[in-house]
């Protein structure tokens, strides 16, 4: 029986953890803190409270394929019908997000000439991505490429604020390789990402399913991870860190605190800079990429009022342009979102803050997050519960150039028999990408290396 370690009990790891049971390894899964990692739900008095990620999108199916196999079927929910679904702030005005985008591209004439998120002057260069040729080949910076295509407007307007939130930080220089290769495939394929877009519409919203966009589970995204801990009887050691590894004849020994476990398998479900730490005394070749992904901090202030006279909210939440001079990134109105996350007679709004903001203590988000909220709604609002969750240097941002960071990774890793480095830093930031990364190497490895 093939033995497999997996270090980091996040959703990649979990993934990776339950694959290799699933294939008849044995298993051993260290992790630090608590299992789930960045997901965490706090079910309190009826509140379903979640402090990270709070959805998965239908489109990209590995979590939902990896929920149904795992029987959760009858759990998963959909967000609340709400049309416009959510509203960007710019130039002191909520405005509607355009219907129909494709990632952050509209796909349709109509609500691109409809729209109150730009000037007239700003949707006519839009409309420039009509007729303009194809830009060159490689990696460019996310910013420039949609200010190239699109302009100014669309960038500040509607592709920062849009995007702002899933790598953290600044999303001017994320790679666009990396970080949104179906745009670049867009252009190259149709020359136009609108008239891509719009072909690419057609064909997601033949295969999409309930017409709900997101999708989350009734008792949260903890459901996903209390699921796979079920398969994992015995092989979890919560609250164990790997301190060290070795390689040892053609496999692996791993120093945890409680014990040394050797294995044919390594799985590295943690950050890069974790991964980097125990790789150093291996001389692994690609160290300095490891430590040269970026990190940015994210924080969520979830914050629970008497919903009697509180002031009337739109759709499920708004973005803030970043001109705008709000210190969160947005609000979701999770009471409007999802259904059954706040006993009746609650209002449950979440401030989400990225990059510096997310810095600051726990006590001070919570002040900003209140001031932002009460300059939004116009109103003095008090509320009666929070929850704050810091997330430090948590989120990695795939910057310019992290295809190649990640080639060397990759090559070096090829290096090193039965290792595998997987999570969020490499090939995917959302969930549903870490569950598919963690599982394909797990699957990559036992299908080569069958137990004898
Ligand atoms: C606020 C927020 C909101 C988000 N929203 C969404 C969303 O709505 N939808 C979506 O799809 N994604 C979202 N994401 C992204 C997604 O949650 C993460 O990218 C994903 O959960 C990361 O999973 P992972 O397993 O790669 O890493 P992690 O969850 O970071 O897990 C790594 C684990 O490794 C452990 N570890 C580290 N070092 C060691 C060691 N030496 N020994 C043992 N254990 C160790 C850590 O304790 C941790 O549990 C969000 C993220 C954040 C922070």
């Amino acid at each position: 029986m093939k033995r497999v370690v997996v270090v980091g009990g996040g959703l990649a790891g979990l993934a990776a953890a339950y694959e290799a049971k699933r294939r008849g390894a044995a298993v051993t899964l260290l992790e630090k803190d608590r299992p789930g990692g960045k997901v965490r739900t706090i079910r309190d008095d009826g509140f379903v409270i979640e402090t990270g990620p709070d959805a998965v999108v239908r489109y990209k199916p590995w979590a939902l394929a990896l929920a149904r196999e795992l029987g959760l079927e009858d759990e998963v929910v959909g967000t609340l019908p709400a049309r416009p679904a959510a509203y960007i702030r710019v130039r002191g005005r909520n405005h509607p997000l355009p219907e129909g985008l494709n990632v952050v591209i509209p796909s349709r004439l109509g609500p691109l000439v409809r729209t109150s998120l730009f000037s007239p002057l700003g949707k006519l260069r839009a409309g420039l991505d009509l007729f303009l040729p194809r830009g060159p080949e490689g990696d460019e910076a996310f910013g420039a490429f949609i200010r190239r295509r699109l302009g100014r407007e669309v960038w500040e307007n509607l592709a920062a604020p849009l995007t702002g939130g899933i790598y953290g930080g600044d999303p001017e220089n994320l790679s666009l390789l990396a970080a949104f290769p179906m745009l670049k495939e867009l252009e190259k394929k149709h020359r136009s990402l609108i008239l891509g877009s719009l072909a690419a519409m057609k064909k997601r919203r033949a295969s999409r399913e309930g017409g709900s966009l997101f999708a989350s589970f009734e008792g949260g995204q903890a459901r996903l991870v209390e699921a796979l801990l079920d398969q994992l009887d015995g092989s979890l050691h919560a609250g164990e860190r790997a301190l060290a590894i070795e390689q040892e004849g053609s496999g692996w020994r791993v120093t945890g605190e409680r014990g040394v476990y050797p294995a044919e398998l390594l799985v590295l479900a943690v950050p890069a800079p974790a991964a980097a730490e125990l790789l150093e005394p291996l001389g692994f070749p690609a160290l300095a990429e490891l430590r040269s992904i970026p990190y940015h901090s994210a924080a969520t202030v979830t914050m629970a009022f008497d919903a009697a006279g509180f002031p009337e909210r739109n759709g499920h939440g708004v973005l803030f342009a970043r001109p705008e001079g709000f210190g969160a990134r947005g609000f979701t109105w999770l009471d409007r979102k999802w259904a059954h996350r706040a006993p009746e007679g609650y209002a449950l709004c979440r401030a989400y803050f990225s990059g510096e903001e997310a810095e600051q203590d726990e006590e001070e988000l919570l002040k900003t997050a209140l001031r932002d909220l009460r300059r939004l709604l116009g109103a003095s609002v008090e509320p009666e519960r929070v929850w704050i969750e810091r997330f430090p240097r948590g989120m990695p941002a795939y910057t310019v150039g992290h295809l190649k960071r990640l080639a060397a990774i990759e090559a070096a890793e090829k290096g090193f028999a039965g290792l595998a480095l997987v999570g969020a830093a490499y090939r995917g930031v959302g969930i549903p990408e870490v569950i598919r990364d963690g599982r394909r190497a797990v699957s990559e490895f036992l299908e080569e290396h069958p137990a004898s």
